[in-house]
């Protein structure tokens, strides 16, 4: 389920994906929404905040 396979392929064509619900240890939602960069992995609360932290668009 999870995409770790993205790490390797999509550092040119990165999306931020979200709001993603959150679940806790029992496959509950948590009421909690993040948002999730596809290149680097990036988890925040916010959009910008993932803006903020990913580097995938660094190199431009
Ligand atoms: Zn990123």
């Amino acid at each position: 389920m999870y995409d770790t396979e993205n790490y390797g392929k999509s550092n040119r064509e990165a999306t931020i994906t979200g709001p993603n619900p959150e679940y806790d240890c029992y496959g509950r939602s948590t009421g909690v929404c993040y948002y999730r960069c596809s290149g680097c992995g990036v988890e925040a609360l916010h959009r910008v905040d993932v803006q903020t932290h990913c580097r995938c668009g660094e190199r431009r």
